[in-house]
């Protein structure tokens, strides 16, 4: 039995608002949304990191990236919408089972997504370019 709570909604062991299903994946409501019609889409292989998923999975998750913000996007008449995947307890991960929010976003709503751009050194933005490109 596993203790990881999107493992037990893609089993259908704990109730979900489910929007979609495929073999591969689940998606559903977020049960504290960030805004109204906020969904969460969940691989049902459990992988705590995207970086985990195969690329078979991960091609799908495009897919229905897609499909789902047209619907969440029409369905809430939202101005805007954020996709956020948040990966590892540093990046604010909570549930540590791989999935990407669909938030709907208006212009009155509070929600506050804003860091500290940050300045490169000299030749520091050259030798990052090349340490992830060294990496693809
Ligand atoms: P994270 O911070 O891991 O990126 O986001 C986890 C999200 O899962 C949160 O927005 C939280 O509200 C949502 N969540 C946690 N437990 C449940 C649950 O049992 N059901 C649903 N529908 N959403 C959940
Ligand atoms: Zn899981």
């Amino acid at each position: 039995m596993t203790d990881c709570i999107f493992c037990k909604i893609a089993a259908k062991e704990i109730p979900a608002n489910k929007l979609y299903e495929s073999e591969n994946f689940i998606v559903f409501l977020d049960i504290s949304p960030a805004n109204k019609g906020h969904a969460l889409i969940v691989p049902k292989m459990h992988a705590q990191s995207l970086t985990e998923l195969p690329e078979y999975v991960a091609q799908e998750f495009g897919e229905i990236q897609l499909k789902l913000s047209k619907a969440v996007m029409q369905a809430t008449q939202a101005e805007g919408f954020n996709l956020l995947l948040n990966d590892g307890k540093v990046a604010g991960q909570e549930v540590m089972h791989a999935h990407m929010h669909i938030m709907p976003r208006f212009f009155t709503d509070d929600f506050h997504f804003k860091w500290t751009h940050k300045k490169y050194g000299a030749n520091e933005m050259q030798e990052y370019f090349e340490m992830i490109k060294g990496n693809l």
